[in-house]
């Protein structure tokens, strides 16, 4: 949380004990974000209270004006942490790849979530980042450009999906392997896409990281 005074003459950022370094360098910088953005106020009282689900929103175009903050002041927490041409200097290969997204999280020290959300805006490829628990979505990220995802929070992963037949372990990575557009896409999204692409990252405790890459029509 950060403690400010009124007119931000000062300020006290406080992190929750028990949490991982990567995790308290992210809400470290999430609260600066708070802080040094001028138009954030909190909506109740004189601090901010962020938690968990806070640290995750990404929509800052939100119409809801305390999650529009909150995705704010992730967008200003990535950057600081993870600015985009550093991580597009760091990268070994063109090609898209979850092996790379966690030696990045090493690299740059921070949780592979948010690595895996900055990689995807940063890299040149038309990518997207689904996080799944027990079979289900839990969470998308999906920049403008990747064609709309067809499958909800909450919905159970697409039969067709690689990742709904794997058999791999904790820490365990697919090849990126080009899968049917429509497994993800539906029909209209489908259709803009040449090659769509899955790979995934198997976590602990039901846990796991997809990445897609979508290869569009050419329109030339
Ligand atoms: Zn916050």
């Amino acid at each position: 949380m950060l403690l400010m005074h009124p007119d931000k003459a000062w300020g006290s950022i406080i992190v929750a004990e028990g949490t991982s370094l990567r995790r308290r360098r992210f809400s470290i910088g999430h609260e600066l974000g708070h802080f040094l953005m001028p138009s954030h106020r909190p909506c109740r009282g004189a601090a901010f209270n962020c938690s968990q689900t806070d640290l995750r929103l990404d929509n800052t175009r939100e119409a809801d004006r305390g999650r529009k903050m909150e995705a704010e002041a992730n967008r200003f927490a990535a950057q600081l942490l993870m600015p985009p041409k550093r991580i597009r200097a760091s990268l070994r290969s063109r090609q898209p790849d979850l092996a790379e997204i966690v030696r990045l999280a090493g690299e740059f020290d921070v949780s592979k979530a948010a690595m895996a959300r900055s990689y995807v805006d940063a890299h040149r490829e038309t990518l997207a980042l689904i996080i799944a628990h027990e079979g289900r979505i839990k969470q998308a990220h999906r920049p403008d450009d990747f064609p709309w995802i067809d499958h909800r929070i909450g919905e159970v992963l697409p039969q067709d999906s690689i990742t709904a037949s794997h058999t791999l372990l904790p820490g365990q990575i697919t090849p990126m392997e080009e899968c049917d557009p429509e497994t993800w896409l539906g029909s209209g999204g489908a259709r803009k896409v040449e090659v769509l692409s899955e790979q995934l990252l198997v976590q602990k405790d039901g846990w796991a990281m997809i990445l897609l890459h979508a290869e569009p029509v050419d329109r030339d």
